[in-house]
């Protein structure tokens, strides 16, 4: 490979989905020298994770980026519902919680994607390939020390003191690495699809449920986005079922929105996702850390995917940042990120997986529920126990927050880059 075609790059971050894109925000902003490869050309990418909880809202407002996200589109959920024949139950309550971000904000992943990439583009040592897709660790004597990658141009190789995997849920680098999975059965999967938004619908996000069936609803502005929840493997069954019989089953579920389910002309307008939830042995090996979905693909129960990966990014970058600067990244270092972040995250897997057991598949099939199973309802009446969800969604176990802050909330520069500047 000619030389013009290695770049030398102290971090080199595989993939720009959250996790990506604020571990390398980040690094730059400490002044890491750092480059982030995405394999496509843009992010546009529908039905991903779009939910912004208060844990990253305050991560925002630390580094200086709340206000300026929040003047992109988005809608705001304060509170979490599940309609019943039987009733309705608020299932997380965040107006209680203290925090300047009482709610969930849902904007497209894209233009959050955008927006933050569009500010770490302000620091000189950040940079962002795009249409570079990551095929090889470069390993030499048991070491990761970079990455090979294509791109339209042809074959490139990045080399660097530290390489992480933060490109999702099928990451093949851990497998490279010989890191080894832990793999769970959930026992339900999703389909997502969107029906249109008219005057006088409800402006609240809600759960449906009804006749053994459980569909999520999210207002996002000019349409629903809508989570149909199935038993696992039960795709084909649906859609063998035919169309028709899909679009009436959502109707009786949600009277609301039965006007409209004539918009699902085919089975296009339907995605499934495949849930699954996993999580690494060991997030690192030398030269190479996985952080995000890479390390832990999440359930989308409580639309937490995003929130935690973006939390292992800044816990990422306030451990590492120092030791890369230096040049010097120990295994105790990269240790030290999954000794952090992994507690929180089998912790948050354990709730999604009673919840998906005890609550979400008692709702489905032929015998499900009229309403939310009785020791769930008598439990969420608790006062201790009521705001719980509320502030396991916002907050999840053990919220990270950014090292170095911004003074001001409207000023554009860092505590950190301020102070290298004026070296
Ligand atoms: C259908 C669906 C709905 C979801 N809904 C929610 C929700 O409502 N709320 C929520 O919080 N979470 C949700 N999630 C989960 C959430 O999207 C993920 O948890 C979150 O995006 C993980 O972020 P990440 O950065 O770790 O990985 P990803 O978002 O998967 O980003 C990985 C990035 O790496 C890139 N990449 C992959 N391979 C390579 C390569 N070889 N070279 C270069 N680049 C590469 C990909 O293109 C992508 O941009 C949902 C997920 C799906 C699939």
């Amino acid at each position: 490979m000619r030389t013009e075609e290695i770049q030398r790059v102290t971090c080199c971050v595989i993939g720009c989905g959250p996790a990506g894109a604020m571990l390398g925000l980040m690094l730059a902003r400490e002044g890491v020298d750092v480059l982030v490869i995405e394999k496509h050309a843009d992010f546009l990418r529908d039905f991903r994770g779009d939910t912004l909880h208060p844990s990253t809202m305050e991560i925002m407002d630390e580094l200086g980026l709340a206000e300026g996200l929040l003047d992109l589109e988005h809608t705001k959920a304060p509170k979490i519902e599940a309609r019943f024949p039987g009733g309705t139950v608020t299932v997380a309550d965040l107006r209680r919680l203290k925090t300047r971000y009482p709610y969930i904000t849902f904007m497209p992943q894209w233009d959050f994607l955008d927006y933050v990439t569009g500010e770490a583009k302000r620091y000189p040592n950040f940079r962002l390939k795009m249409e570079a897709e990551a095929r090889d660790l470069i390993l030499e004597d048991d070491i990761v020390r970079g990455v090979r990658y294509e791109t339209p141009e042809g074959p490139r190789e990045a080399r660097a003191l530290l390489t992480v995997a933060a490109d999702g849920r099928s990451s093949p680098f851990r497998e490279q690495a010989g890191l080894k999975m832990v793999r769970t059965s959930p026992p339900i999967d999703v389909l997502w699809f969107r029906l249109s938004r008219r005057e006088g619908d409800p402006e609240d996000t809600f759960g449906y449920a009804g006749g053994g069936r459980f569909m999520v609803v999210i207002n996002r502005g000019e349409y629903w986005q809508i989570a149909y929840a199935i038993r696992k493997g039960e795709y084909q069954n649906v859609r063998a079922a035919g169309l028709e019989a899909f679009r009436r089953s959502v109707g009786d579920t949600i009277p609301d929105l039965a006007d409209r389910t004539g918009e699902l002309h085919d089975w296009d307008a339907v995605k499934l996702l495949s849930v699954q939830a996993d999580r690494l042995r060991r997030w690192h090996r030398p030269g190479l850390l996985c952080i995000g979905d890479a390390a832990h693909a999440m359930s989308p129960v409580g639309g937490v995917g995003i929130n935690l990966a973006i939390a292992d990014a800044v816990a990422a970058a306030n451990i590492l940042a120092r030791p890369l600067r230096a040049g010097r990244v120990s295994s105790g270092d990269l240790a030290a990120v999954q000794l952090r972040r992994e507690l929180p995250t089998r912790a948050i897997q354990a709730f999604q997986s009673v919840a998906q057991r005890r609550v979400v598949s008692s709702l489905l099939g032929p015998e499900g529920a009229p309403s939310l199973p009785a020791p769930a309802r008598a439990l969420l009446r608790l006062r201790p126990v009521r705001d719980l969800p509320a502030r396991i969604i916002a907050f999840g176990i053990w919220p990270e927050h950014v090292r170095y802050r911004e003074p001001s909330a409207k000023s554009g520069r860092t505590q950190l880059a301020r102070k290298e500047s004026v070296k």
